[in-house]
């Protein structure tokens, strides 16, 4: 029996089969050494919806040698510096912006936060960004580099565009095969090994190592492998979302620099700005709302913030959420990226970055040799049930500090039997001081300590300021003026400099068809 892994067949041509392919053949030799070969149904479509990307996708996009002029133009995609809630306690607002608080390497700057008699709320206090936002306002200038910026960015886009160029360069620049057709067995040896994928026409396709990248249908790791799935629909209520597609009232409107999440009775709302049109969705928990309740709060939505739009010409895509994840991602030769691993509420848009983490995992633990698939499978099990518990409590925490009490929704995420009691004892500790870098439990986090202090201080938690218990406590109040004394002209510098989103992604777009005369985008 052939014992090295060079052979890897990815199943599903979704937005994670096709990352992931483009994350290996852009590393991996596909001329001489390896083949990467992805087959995807004609008959089934993807899930069609993830239009926010974290920072990460900026590294991921260059690495797989995509021009971003091309990224944005093609994908429809626009800059996400963040995320705006409203009204997670009525009547307010607050970011979770990308950028790190100032001084953030060495200083905890909600000691000084809790400590200043300024009124500034916490995200205008510790970074620009929110300013910047408030504004519409660009992360860089039409000639800051390539995936460079002025402020962190990551990503909105169009996520059927996105899957589209994955594809065509995945296919015409990375040498991946491509096959069009559905799986419709899987011949493995006791729910333990994939020998090969069996085609509607009968061809078998065999390989060393199957990716399952089906969403949740889990083709392969749970109907053949029966992996079981671990549902957290105690923890996160949502299960239902109603996703639109809407256009704009004119062509110059402008386009938000951050993801809106606004909360309602029994969810919230996301809208999406892209250059073309918004992404407006209602998420929602079946338990405690109905299907035609979700219509009409997006109806309520839209007359309030598109008052142009009449919702009765727009076909939603109506989505069912189970929410939690597999028991384990990767048995045997098999591993899930994307849906198929698992799903929660996407408030904070985790699934691209986990695939990015999970494919990039795969780049620089490809097995050698069939002996090494146990101890990789071990690894990388474990670090990705670190990021999904990480998730869960990252999402829960924004809904228990709401103090909404108008459903039974908002009142029942407070209960303590459904907050995991990881986030229990962090808030504990969160009390007594603030989220700090000795918080993180793995080196690849994917919130900074600096992500939970935006939540807890935006929704009011309260913490108790540590610095007058430190040696060096007047040195340190001295640094962080000095860096603070700069602030409020630094944002003026920036708001006077940097353009509207619109004007950006046009100069970019433009500069795009200038390169490639002939693209019709
Ligand atoms: C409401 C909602 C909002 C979201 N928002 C965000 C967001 O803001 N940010 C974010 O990062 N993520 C978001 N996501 C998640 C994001 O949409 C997905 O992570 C991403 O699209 C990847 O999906 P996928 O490729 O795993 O699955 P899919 O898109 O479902 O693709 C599955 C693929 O498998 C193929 N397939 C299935 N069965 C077979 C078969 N038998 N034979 C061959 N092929 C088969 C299908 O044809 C398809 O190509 C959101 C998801 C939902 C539901």
């Amino acid at each position: 029996m052939k014992s090295d892994i060079n052979n890897i067949v990815i199943v599903g041509g979704g937005t994670a089969g096709w990352l992931t392919a483009a994350v290996l053949a852009a590393h991996f030799d596909t001329k001489t050494k390896f083949n990467i070969t992805l087959i995807e149904s004609p008959n089934i479509k993807t899930i069609g919806v993830g239009e926010g990307t974290w920072p990460t996708m900026a590294a991921t996009l260059r690495r797989i040698g995509i021009s971003e002029a091309q990224f944005i133009s093609e994908c429809d995609a626009s800059f996400k510096q963040g995320s705006r809630f409203i009204d997670w306690n009525e009547g307010e607002s607050y970011y979770h912006p990308f950028s790190l608080p100032i001084g953030y390497k060495d200083i905890n700057i909600v000691d000084h936060w809790l400590e200043s008699p300024s009124d500034l709320s916490f995200d205008e206090f510790a970074t620009n960004q929110a300013g910047v936002c408030q504004h519409n306002l660009a992360p860089k200038q039409a000639t800051t580099p390539e995936y460079a910026n002025v402020l962190n960015y990551g990503y909105h886009l169009n996520a059927g565009k996105f899957a589209t160029l994955l594809k065509n360069h995945s296919i015409n620049n990375l040498g991946v095969k491509h096959i069009s057709a559905d799986v419709s067995s899987v011949n493995a040896h006791n729910a333990t090994f994939i020998e090969s994928v069996v085609l509607a026409d009968g061809t078998q396709i065999e390989g060393d190592l199957f990716i399952d990248c089906t969403g949740f249908k889990r083709l392969l790791i749970g109907k053949s492998l029966k992996v079981p799935f671990k549902s957290v629909k105690d923890v996160l209520f949502n299960d239902r979302a109603m996703a639109f597609q809407v256009p704009y009232s004119h062509e110059n409107a402008a386009i938000n620099s951050a993801t809106h999440a606004t909360a309602h009775k029994n969810g919230w709302i996301w809208d999406i700005s892209l250059p073309t049109r918004k992404g407006i969705g209602v998420v929602y928990s079946s338990k405690y709302g109905t299907e035609q309740q979700a219509f009409d709060t997006a109806e309520q939505y839209m007359q309030k913030h598109m008052p142009h739009i009449n919702i009765a010409g727009l076909s939603p895509n109506k989505i069912n959420i189970e929410p939690g994840h597999l028991e384990t991602y990767w048995k045997g030769n098999c591993l899930a990226i994307g849906l198929s691993a698992g799903f929660i509420d996407p408030l904070e848009a985790t699934a691209m970055i986990l695939v990015e983490f999970s494919a990039k995992f795969l780049r620089e633990h490809l097995p050698a040799s069939r002996n090494e698939l146990g101890l990789l499978a071990k690894k990388f099990n474990k670090r990705m049930d670190l990021h999904w518990n990480n998730i869960i409590d990252f999402i829960k925490l924004h809904y228990i500090l709401s103090n909404r009490t108008d459903s039974q929704y908002w009142i029942n995420h407070r209960e303590q039997n459904t907050i995991p009691i990881s986030l229990q004892r962090s808030l504990m500790m969160w009390k007594n001081r603030a989220p700090w870098h000795a918080d993180v439990e793995v080196a690849e986090s994917m919130f900074p300590p600096a992500s939970y202090q935006f939540i807890l201080y935006g929704m009011g938690f309260q913490s108790k300021s540590t610095l007058a218990d430190r040696r060096l406590a007047s040195e340190e109040r001295l640094h962080l003026k000095k860096l603070l004394s700069n602030k409020h002209a630094e944002l003026q510098k920036l708001c006077q400099h940097l353009p509207t989103n619109r004007k950006l992604l046009l100069d970019i777009k433009q500069s795009w068809m200038n390169r490639v005369p002939n693209v019709e985008i």
